[in-house]
């Protein structure tokens, strides 16, 4: 929201003046640079909310990074309430039994190390029944994704970044469910109606890595007058959980995890992003390098290359940032982008 909003890039610099590097995660330095400055988006949506809830206990998952384990620490320092967490293997080729079962026992430490902090025991029907929501959730939102392989696509990657917000947080929830259900209704309706998101279609791109948030209009519009839609990203996908059982709600959540794309190694990687472009029917991929974002920035190994000389797609690399619009030259974006294109046709 931060970066939506393009408030981001004025409050990193608090964050850099306590010790963050400019060079970390700019989620970090520009949420932790709200809460030094006493503000947050949320108070434009509900007044009441001035800023972080105190939390009881703080619990992450290193699966897309250590950041967050950090930026959870500094909260849990700032709160003085316990952090607790889950560490994820990285760089992972085929998931195995022993990657599910390190991280499913974690999972069940936590169980143990939580329940004298709610003050309650921990129900197994609860946790089976939240899973088989956010199996349904997860379900949708691929169906969701998946209508843009239809040509011309009704939905476009700035679409889904906005879209899949309920998917990000209300997982488990059966509002996300029902507000998928309507959504799915509606883009059929699109595809039926011949509605394209972007009209006169002629190029379809993929989206390789993070969005740069404060220019998703910008990079939308411009898309958009070059009879181009970016049909679809790892980044939106990242929220399709297949794996999610609710008879095995531990061990399944676990094998989801580690499947995740940003967990796996380089030809793991490839598998999945082939399947991508053959599915959705693109012409290119645009890399995103992310400055602050090494986890997401899937150029830095030759990836880009290989597709060009190995596979035959068409490939850019753009430079810039999630967040910190510093590290983002809109003209050079712009430009390099038209060039990619006026090449595809
Ligand atoms: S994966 Fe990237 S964007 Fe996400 S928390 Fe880690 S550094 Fe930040």
């Amino acid at each position: 929201m931060l970066g939506a909003a393009r408030l981001a890039t004025d409050l990193i610099p608090r964050a850099n003046a306590i010790g963050f590097s400019p060079d970390i995660c700019s989620y970090l330095t520009s949420d932790i640079g709200a809460y030094l400055a006493g503000i947050t988006p949320m108070s434009k949506v509900d007044e009441r909310i001035k800023g972080v809830p105190k939390p009881d206990v703080l619990v992450y998952n290193t699966n897309q990074c250590r950041d967050v384990q950090d930026w959870f620490f500094w909260y849990g320092r700032q709160f003085k309430v316990p952090v607790l967490g889950i560490h994820t293997y990285r760089g992972v080729g085929e998931v195995t039994d022993i990657h599910i079962e390190g991280i499913a026992r974690q999972m069940k430490q936590l169980v143990r190390e939580l329940e004298p902090i709610a003050g309650r025991k921990f129900d197994i029907d609860v946790l089976k029944e939240t899973v088989r929501i956010s199996r349904r959730c997860s379900d949708l939102w691929k169906e969701v994704l998946d209508t843009a392989s239809h040509v011309p696509a009704p939905l476009t990657f700035f679409d889904g970044t906005i879209l899949m917000g309920p998917a990000v947080v209300l997982r488990g929830d059966p509002r996300a469910n029902t507000f998928y259900e309507h959504l799915l209704g509606e883009l059929r309706a699109r595809i039926s109606g011949g509605v394209a998101a972007v009209d006169g279609e002629k190029f379809r791109l993929y989206w390789e890595g993070m969005p740069v948030w404060g220019k998703l209009r910008d990079n939308a519009t411009l898309m958009m007058t070059l009879k181009t839609n970016v049909v679809a990203s790892t980044y939106c996908n990242s929220w399709i959980f297949q794996a999610f059982d609710p008879e095995a709600p531990f061990e399944s959540m676990a094998k989801a995890y580690t499947e995740l794309f940003i967990v796996r190694n380089e030809s793991e990687k490839e598998k999945y992003i082939d399947e991508m472009v053959r599915f959705f029917k693109v012409d290119g991929i645009i890399f995103h390098d992310a400055k602050t974002c090494p986890n997401n920035s899937n150029n830095r190994y030759g990836m880009p290359e290989r597709y060009r000389r190995e596979k035959n797609i068409p490939t850019l690399v753009i430079n810039g940032d999630l967040n910190d619009l510093r590290c983002y030259s809109e003209e050079q974006a712009k430009t390099n982008i038209e060039a990619f294109i006026e090449q595809l046709a």
